[in-house]
Formats: structure tokens, C-alpha cells, sequence
């Protein structure tokens, strides 16, 4: 097979995704993986706008004459977690790591850059968003509040995410949601302590939170309607010190997934009223703080149509997603945009480990796929097919 310059740029992507990997920088604090897209992307000859949304790093290239827009996005944030790979290009730098495949998603987005600041196959502005912080942080949220779509217009925005659970290469979407709402929620029962000896002197918060326990559980199977999906758990409860002491305060957290704003409202009224009644009943006080952190990540449909005629386009496999129980702040850009969000299947030869795992590695026979996905998105919404 004739070598070509596509293979020699995904070649210098697999290097550069690697050196990316040996140094990972936690949200917000991307400037050294920030600095090397905006030197590439500026060498490649394309219009580069840095500090977007804290780290965030936009590339703006332009050909013809049309109006129309598109933005393609990648993440750039790593964990806070210790690799355990042992491969030569493992991190750096003790307890962070690019257990999430970010490294991946930038070489991929970088890679279209390069290809399409040099073929410019295509009628209108391509946006290349580099976002920074998408591990909780929110730094999805940060560029869309920095101006990102009014300053950068886009018809459609699209983000890939690698996905260990499908074969390489597989290509999956869905219209409508595919990522969940994450919802985190603490509530303190407050009594005012006293002997365990005399429970009838004293409020019993132990007590109440193992009630309020088993009906919270219950919101799920006899609150939400069961053709839809939702999640509900527990996952801290903390209180007393003493065999012999009723403590004064007992806390439980958790968190709360839905696809719908109808059930997330449904979940948190509830919960509300539920530990209301629990504490009156026991006669305790009570705070409760819910907080909707990200939003549910829902493709627009006819982006999603778009994203599987591209798909097919380059031969890939298409797969319809099962939405996710997971979440991800590239909802906040399609809360803006028409967009949608897509999962690239990257399992190899008796696949690797899953996300956010010590052991994770992005598989680089991902990598010249994504090139090719973003190219069709491209080509599929900027195509010389399309009126002007
Ligand atoms: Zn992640
Ligand atoms: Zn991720």
C-alpha cells in the first residue's frame, strides 16, 4: 500500500496523543496540553483564539463562501487517579492520568485539523474546540458562558468520546438522550444528642436515617413511571461516635441519574418531602443540598441522523447507543447548539479496560478513525452537496 501523508499525520498523532499522555494535566490546568494544540493548530495556519472558558482553546479555519458552520469538540482534561499501565508513555506525574482517553479525543480532533487546514475540502467555518475541565468541573459550561457559540456561531456541534464496550471503529449514536442528568445530593437529620440509655429523651437521627434510607429507595420503583429510567443511591452515611451516645446529626449522600427534567423534578420533589415527613415524624430537623451538576446529554435528531450517514461514509460500523447512566458536560453545549454526542468503539484484541480503570489506555487504532469521523461531519454538513 502507497505510504500517504494521511498515514504520516496519524503517525505524528499517535505521538503526539502519547506525549500528551506522559504529561496529563487535571481541569482547568491544561496550559502545557493547551499551548501545544494552539502551536500546532497555529503552524497548520489556522486562526487560533486561546483562554476560551479558562484553558479552552478554539481553532478557527475558513474556506469559501459559505455561511455555514459546524464545531467539533474534544476534551482535554485527565484524572486524578494513578495509572498502573506501566507502559513507556505512562504519566509523569504521580496521581494524574488520562484514565478517560482524553489524550485520545485531542490527537483525533487535532488530526482533522491538520488534514482539513491542508485538503480544504469543504465550504464554511470549522470550529476545533478544545474544552478544558470536562471531569466534573464543568468546563463545557465555562466556554459556552465565555461567549463559545456567539462568538464562534456553529449550525451543529459534535463531540467523539472513545468507548471501550464497542468493537474499533463501531460508530454509535442515538437521537434524543444518551448521556444522563447526575444530580448529587447531602441531607443531615439534626437532633440534639444525648444517652443512649433514654431514647425517649432524646430524637434518634440514627434512627430516622435508616428509615429515610428504605424510602428514598422507593422514589425509583413507586414515584417514576416505569417506562422511564432513573437512579437513585446512597453512597455515605455518617453519624455518631459512641455506643452509648444518640449522636446529634447523621448525614447521607448520593447521587440521582435521569434522562428527563419531568422525572429529575419528580426525584428531587420527593426526596424533599420525604425527609421532611422522616424528620417531623421523628422529631428532628433537617437540611437537605441537591444539586443538578450536568444536565442529560441529548442529541438532536437530525444531527444524529447526520452523525450515522457520516459514519457510513467512511465504512464504519454503525451502532444505535443505549443511553448511559453516566454523564457529561458536553450537554451544556447542546443545550446551545443542535448537535450530537457520539461514542467511538475502541475495543481491540480481548479489549481493554474500562474507562476511568488505573489500567485504561486509549487504543491508537481508534485514532485514524476519528480523523476520518470528523472529516465526514465535515464533509457532510460543509459538503460542496450542499446549497450555499
Ligand atoms: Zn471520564
Ligand atoms: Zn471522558
Amino acid at each position: 500500500m502507497a505510504h500517504s501523508e494521511f498515514d504520516d499525520l496519524v503517525a505524528d498523532m499517535v505521538l503526539l496523543r502519547r506525549d500528551i499522555h506522559s504529561h496529563p494535566e487535571l481541569g482547568f490546568e491544561e496550559m502545557r496540553t493547551a499551548a501545544l494544540i494552539a502551536a500546532r493548530l497555529r503552524a497548520a495556519g489556522i486562526e487560533v483564539h486561546e483562554g476560551v472558558g479558562g484553558t479552552g482553546v478554539v481553532g478557527v479555519l475558513r474556506n469559501g463562501d459559505s455561511a455555514r458552520s459546524i464545531g467539533l469538540r474534544a476534551d482535554m482534561d485527565a484524572l486524578p487517579v494513578q495509572e498502573e499501565t506501566g507502559l513507556p508513555y505512562a504519566s509523569r506525574h504521580d496521581g494524574i492520568f488520562h484514565g478517560c482517553g482524553h489524550d485520545g479525543h485531542v490527537a483525533m480532533l487535532l488530526g482533522a485539523a491538520l488534514h482539513l487546514a491542508r485538503t480544504r475540502r469543504f465550504n464554511g467555518t470549522v470550529n476545533f474546540i478544545f474544552q478544558p475541565a470536562e471531569e466534573g468541573l464543568a468546563g463545557g459550561r465555562a466556554m459556552v458562558e465565555d461567549g463559545l457559540f456567539r462568538r464562534f456561531p456553529c449550525d451543529r456541534v459534535f463531540a467523539l468520546h472513545n468507548w471501550p464496550e464497542l468493537p474499533l471503529g463501531t460508530v454509535a449514536t442515538c437521537p434524543g438522550p444518551i448521556m444522563a442528568a447526575a444530580d448529587r445530593f447531602e441531607i443531615a437529620l439534626v437532633g440534639r444528642g444525648g444517652h443512649a440509655a433514654m431514647p425517649y429523651d432524646t430524637p434518634d437521627a440514627i434512627m430516622a436515617a435508616g428509615v429515610l434510607i428504605a424510602q428514598l429507595n422507593s422514589i425509583i420503583s413507586r414515584d417514576v413511571n416505569p417506562t422511564a429510567s432513573a437512579v437513585l443511591s446512597i453512597t455515605q452515611v455518617h453519624g455518631g461516635h459512641a455506643h452509648n451516645v444518640i449522636p446529634a446529626r447523621v448525614t447521607l449522600g448520593g447521587t440521582v441519574r435521569s434522562f428527563d427534567a419531568d422525572v429529575q423534578h419528580v426525584i428531587e420533589t420527593r426526596l424533599r418531602e420525604m425527609v421532611a415527613g422522616t424528620a417531623q415524624s421523628f422529631g428532628l430537623d433537617f437540611e437537605i443540598h441537591y444539586d443538578r451538576y450536568y444536565p442529560a446529554t441529548i442529541n438532536d435528531e437530525d444531527a444524529a441522523a447526520e452523525v450515522f450517514s457520516a459514519a457510513a461514509s467512511i465504512g464504519a460500523d454503525i451502532a444505535s447507543a443505549r443511553p448511559a447512566f453516566t454523564s457529561e458536560d458536553f450537554a451544556f453545549m447542546l443545550q446551545a447548539c443542535k448537535g450530537a454526542y457520539i461514542w467511538l468503539g475502541q475495543a481491540g484484541e480481548g479489549a481493554g479496560a474500562p474507562l476511568h480503570n488505573p489500567r485504561f489506555d486509549f487504543n491508537d487504532d481508534a485514532l485514524p478513525i476519528g480523523v476520518h469521523l470528523h472529516v465526514a461531519l465535515v464533509d457532510a454538513w460543509l459538503g460542496f452537496g450542499y446549497p450555499t
